[in-house]
């Protein structure tokens, strides 16, 4: 359904988004990527976060732990898919994955932390890429702990690069010695697909989401039978998902400014790490060639209940920190 032969006056505030659509993969240092190896020149310093023991210090696991788990998981859910027995784990399998409540010393983090690759974007595979002109490449990492100054949530950076400078490549990047297992996403290819959005309804102007919802109400009355409906909300302004540009969904806390914290400017949303690609079973958004068994959450990354952490980037400057808001 296009909204705007019913709402025209939507187009006014409506931006392109491009969806990523991660699928686990193996990504190389030369494809665009979620969790993926990154195109790092050799010879530049990798980033490590240094707050030690100012982060929110939780479970922390080691990423070869994580990473043995979901092996674990993933073959325990395709023996139930082929047999049809239930799902469950073998003893051994059992006994290999630590308990829900475990975690390695905490004074693991009291060192330097290496940050982890969350997104690696060439402007060829991205149309809503932005960044400084002659940049091709954007990638995103980001500390794979709890930041209490970040609303609980990782510290992210960015860097722009052009790829042709970047003659000698890093062969394997740094693994930080623990991680909260929710920040270490699964290395996913990428689909990108380019869809319109519309600005989260309580920054719409008053009128306007007045007649939407008086709309909404309506398709509700006419469908009370069945309980189909349409809602601007969930189904047809903003997509879920890892996407770059677009709008954010504020529905959590209810909009609040984002301003660029080193000369005020209002913020705009770069990128968006979400901890499911579609709204409930079979809900909107999913894309049609996804298989019927396919996670809503292939990165296996999980920000705060299951929210989507929104990165914002200065307009002013691609130099100018970054800022997150969770929703
Ligand atoms: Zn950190
Ligand atoms: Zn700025």
């Amino acid at each position: 359904m296009d909204i705007t032969e019913h709402f025209p006056e939507l187009r006014e505030h409506s931006a392109t988004a491009t969806r990523l659509h991660p699928r686990p993969g193996r990504p190389t240092t030369a494809d665009s990527s979620v969790g993926g190896q990154l195109l790092w020149p050799a010879d530049e310093p990798w980033p490590v976060c240094t707050d030690g023991d100012a982060h929110y210090i939780f479970e922390l696991r080691t990423p070869a732990t994580v990473r043995r788990s979901r092996q674990i998981y993933a073959a325990a859910q395709a023996r139930a898919a082929a047999s049809g027995a239930p799902y469950d784990l073998t003893e051994q399998e059992r006994a290999e994955i630590p308990d829900y409540d475990f975690s390695e010393p905490h004074d693991l983090v009291d060192q330097p932390i290496p940050l982890v690759p969350v997104v690696q974007l060439y402007r060829r595979d991205v149309p809503d890429f932005a960044g400084p002109d002659g940049a091709d490449l954007l990638q995103v990492l980001w500390c794979p702990l709890d930041h209490p100054e970040e609303g609980y949530n990782p510290r992210v950076r960015l860097y722009w690069r052009r790829s042709a400078d970047v003659t000698r490549p890093l062969d394997a990047a740094p693994e930080p010695p623990v991680v909260n297992d929710a920040y270490l996403p699964i290395p996913c290819v990428v689909h990108p697909e380019q869809v319109r959005e519309y600005q989260y309804a309580g920054l719409l102007p008053e009128q306007l989401r007045a007649r939407i919802t008086a709309w909404e109400e309506e398709a509700e009355e006419e469908n009370e039978e069945d309980e189909t409906g349409r809602s601007y909300h969930y189904d047809l302004s903003l997509a879920p998902g890892w996407k770059v540009g677009g709008f954010a969904n504020w529905s959590l806390t209810d909009p609040h400014p984002m301003n660029c914290a080193e000369c005020g400017t209002t913020m705009t949303l770069l990128l968006t790490a979400d901890s499911s690609e579609w709204h409930g079973t079979g809900g909107t958004w999913r894309p049609v060639e996804e298989p019927a068994d396919a996670s809503s959450n292939p990165t296996d990354v999980s920000i705060g209940r299951g929210y989507a952490l929104y990165v914002f980037r200065c307009p002013a400057s691609f130099e100018h920190r970054p800022a997150t808001a969770m929703q």
